[in-house]
């Protein structure tokens, strides 16, 4: 008898396109099996009112699990430099006041990095939850680390990308194509723990796949 249960429809907590890219590629998740918060207008964002990146995880999880009735994978995601305490940490999308304005985020960071000799290392942060709706959680953790540099390079993917040198790498995540990002990124090490769980939930799923852009 086949005891593999049928891989789930998945929703996927975010509107940020980039991360729902990156999230699609990681899962390997074709359009029918990955719906996200885009094909639910009428849904509320939930206040991210957590003080770690795990609480805001499933507080997104949450929200759109009830919401929809899916199983439902959501991150929350931060860059933590060390010279400054770990800020912007889970403030990181609203680090210079405004949610998402990834400019002014960035030039904040380094007006805070001006000093000479401060040090530059940092690493990004994330959090993945995945909500059941029967009410199981599952919650995992994914780090990158590297260094800040002192103005950004590159024009790909999101955030504080251009800025962001990873450990072993002369690109930044801006500079690198997004498959090779999401092959090492914070993200790409959460996915992976969280791809475990989901084989040991519902049998063998699908392969990671190339980008798309929806
Ligand atoms: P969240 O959507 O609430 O998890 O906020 C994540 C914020 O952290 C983003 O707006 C970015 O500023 C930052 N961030 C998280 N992951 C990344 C990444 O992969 N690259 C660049 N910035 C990121």
């Amino acid at each position: 008898m086949d005891s593999q249960i049928e891989f789930p429809t998945i929703a996927i907590a975010t509107r940020n396109k980039h991360k729902l890219v990156e999230l699609r590629r990681m899962f390997g998740l074709p359009e029918s099996k990955a719906l996200s918060a885009a094909d639910y207008p009428g849904m509320e964002e939930p206040d991210e009112n957590g003080d770690t990146f795990e609480e805001n995880a499933l507080i997104k999880a949450r929200a759109m699990c009830e919401f929809t009735g899916h199983w439902t994978i959501a991150d929350d995601s931060g860059l933590e430099v060390d010279a400054l305490g770990g800020a912007p940490g889970v403030h990181s999308a609203r680090y210079a006041g405004k949610h998402g304005d990834d400019a002014a985020n960035n030039s904040l960071l380094l007006e805070k990095l001006a000093s000479p000799g401060l040090p530059r290392t940092a690493h990004f942060t994330c959090a993945m939850a995945l909500v059941a709706p029967d009410g199981r959680e599952y919650t995992v953790n994914g780090i990158c680390p590297g260094r800040i540099l002192h103005s950004g390079r590159g024009d790909n993917g999101f955030g504080y990308d251009p800025l962001f040198l990873p450990d072993g790498h002369d690109k930044t995540f801006a500079e690198l194509p997004t498959e090779t990002k999401c092959l090492f990124s914070h993200r790409a090490v959460a996915a992976e723990k969280m791809r475990a769980i989901m084989q040991s939930l519902f049998g063998k799923q699908p392969e990671p796949t190339s980008p798309t852009t929806r």
